[in-house]
């Protein structure tokens, strides 16, 4: 299962990205402002996880396109 990572700093329209952290992707926060979410078999669980902490959380558009609502 893949690890996904959700960034401390919201985006400038308030969500809180969540991103695979083995996917390659090039808008990986840095490590400083990453909270890991742990395993999850898609990023559906994650964004579920991220959601116990932050109020806007979304997929990352490159990486979790899947999960990417806004
Ligand atoms: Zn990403």
């Amino acid at each position: 299962m893949p690890r996904f990572i959700v960034n401390r700093n919201a985006q400038s329209n308030g969500d809180h990205e969540v991103h695979e952290v083995d996917a390659g992707c090039e808008h990986m926060p840095l490590p400083s402002n990453q909270d890991d979410l742990g395993y999850h078999s898609s990023c559906h669980g994650a964004v579920a996880k991220a959601s116990e902490t932050y109020n806007n959380v979304n997929g990352c558009y490159y990486c979790c396109n899947e999960c990417h609502t806004s």
